[in-house]
């Protein structure tokens, strides 16, 4: 599934390329990429419009056009934006359909495409589309996103911000990694990822964090996500860049997936237990788990 650093890495390869463009025409191939909206309302208010900027905000994509106004799109669980030369779906030497079996994987669950005025072409593909893309005004975009969490990158993400947000939360540190109204665009991977480095065990209540707990938590996720970002993101199954290509963060993952395996720092071994209904990868030998932290003014019992 795609986090932060894989929609990253596609936003930053297609903005040389698309920024300037004109859409010459959206096709909208499943209904469910647009809805609520039909297909063809879509279309019709997305051709013809010129890309004036390509960004990002957590997991999701921010396709800006002329007339102020932003086609915003996600990924979900398997989508890909890949930009293509301009190829034909139908065969060009029998002037027909292809059949589905002669039909590439990624024709098969092309659920929208951009026809650029160079000729090429921008695919969202999604085998299982949840994928989505809706189109609103740029006054509207704070409010959109408002609930969502702090931008990992941004100067507003620091320690004392995460102890903030942490502060009184029992739920576990990785379902707090996860809720996106905290922090935006961290995942089940870099999750994992960033608790490790932090040397925190992913069960410890979020609440528990001290200071320098927070700091170095702070410090992983920001780490985590610049490796993931380093290799081009993950491919540990359907994620593939805007150039369809796989990344290679799964090469370097430090403990997730890595069930069984030693421990990188302490030579442990690395287990999985689930969170929240998420495998979770983690050190028991060296991710210490925090004990709540009794609430403020009432003293300890003695034993
Ligand atoms: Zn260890």
């Amino acid at each position: 599934m795609p986090e932060l650093p894989e929609v990253e890495t596609v936003v930053r390869q297609l903005e040389p390329e698309v920024e300037g463009r004109r859409i010459e025409r959206l096709e909208v191939l499943d209904e469910r990429w647009a809805r609520p909206v039909p297909p063809l309302e879509l279309e019709a208010a997305v051709s013809a419009g010129t890309v004036e900027r390509l960004g990002r905000r957590g997991k999701y994509i921010l396709l800006g056009l002329d007339g102020g106004r932003t086609l915003v799109m996600h990924l979900r669980m398997t989508g890909n934006l890949i930009l293509r030369e301009g190829e034909e779906m139908l065969d060009p030497s029998e002037g027909r359909r292809l059949y589905e079996s002669e039909r590439s994987t990624e024709e098969r669950h092309l659920r929208a495409r951009f026809v650029l005025d160079d000729g090429r072409e921008l695919w969202f593909t999604d085998p299982r589309r949840f994928g989505e893309a809706f189109l609103i005004d740029d006054d509207g975009l704070e409010e959109r996103f408002a609930r969502l969490g702090v931008e990992p990158f941004s100067p507003e993400f620091t320690p004392a911000a995460l102890g903030e947000m942490a502060a009184g939360r029992t739920a576990p540190l990785k379902s707090f990694l996860l809720d996106q109204s905290g922090v935006a665009g961290v995942g089940n991977i870099y999750a994992d990822e960033a608790l490790f480095r932090a040397e925190l065990h992913p069960l410890s209540p979020a609440g528990s964090m001290k200071p320098e707990h927070a700091e170095a938590l702070r410090d992983a996720v920001v780490a985590a996500l610049e490796a993931g970002i380093d290799a081009g993101g993950s491919s540990i199954d359907d994620y593939r860049d805007a150039r369809g290509e796989r990344g290679s963060m799964q090469d370097e993952f430090l403990v997730h997936t890595r069930e069984g395996e030693d421990c990188p720092r302490c030579g442990g071994t690395i287990v999985r237990i689930v969170v929240g209904g998420r495998s979770t990868y983690f050190c028991p030998g060296c991710q210490v788990r925090l004990r709540r932290r009794p609430k403020r003014g009432r003293r300890p019992r003695r034993p």
